[in-house]
């Protein structure tokens, strides 16, 4: 099972194997690319699958690109 955050749906979704759509090697670890329920879709790295809940580091370089829901 993968639990990666979902901006969508604004929280980590639950989401087995059936939703991968597609699992690549990267340089930090496995990447899995997962469609939510709401047919979003997400990458997912072995790398942060363990942190708290909360937004991911997106895989671009925009670290301190914020986006403000106004
Ligand atoms: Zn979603």
């Amino acid at each position: 099972m993968f639990a990666p955050w979902c901006p969508t749906c604004r929280s980590r979704m639950l989401l087995g194997p059936r939703r991968v759509v597609s699992v690549e090697r990267g340089p930090d670890g496995l990447r899995a690319v997962l469609r939510c329920h709401c047919d979003t879709l997400i990458v997912w790295s072995a790398d942060v699958g363990e942190t708290p809940a909360g937004p991911p580091v997106p895989a671009s370089r925009g670290r301190d690109v914020t986006h403000q829901n106004a």
